[in-house]
């Protein structure tokens, strides 16, 4: 069977935090936990002005949302949920084709 993995276009994030907040409640994580986390990153660019960049990536608890891709056949709550169409869930081999024409694309696969 394929690997499967998330691929999160970065560059379009809003940092809404959605995908955070699905994820809690598709698992009904305690507050604390969570499979996937918000990053803010501050850059001072060489010319001097500031660049923020909103990364969320998946952390050591995140499944892929096991029961609803394996035995509900649906995409994952972060990817469902996510406003700005960031989050893709397919196989890595479809994801990766996709990630050739991305300027700011990240890849996630689970243990
Ligand atoms: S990935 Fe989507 S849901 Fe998550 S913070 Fe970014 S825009 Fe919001
Ligand atoms: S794929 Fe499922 S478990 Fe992983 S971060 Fe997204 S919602 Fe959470």
């Amino acid at each position: 069977m394929p690997r499967k993995a998330l691929m999160i276009d970065y560059e379009y994030c809003t940092g809404c935090h959605a995908c955070e907040v699905a994820c809690k409640q598709e698992h009904d994580y305690p507050v604390g936990k969570g499979g996937i986390h918000m990053n803010e990153i501050m850059t001072t660019l060489p010319n001097g002005r500031l660049r923020i960049d909103y990364i969320p990536f998946p952390t050591a608890y995140c499944d892929l949302c096991a029961v609803r891709t394996k035995k509900k056949g649906e995409t994952t709550a972060c990817a469902k949920h996510c406003q700005a169409q960031v989050i893709s869930y397919d196989t890595v081999a479809e994801l990766a084709k996709i990630m050739e024409n991305k300027a700011h694309a990240v890849m996630f696969t689970p243990k």
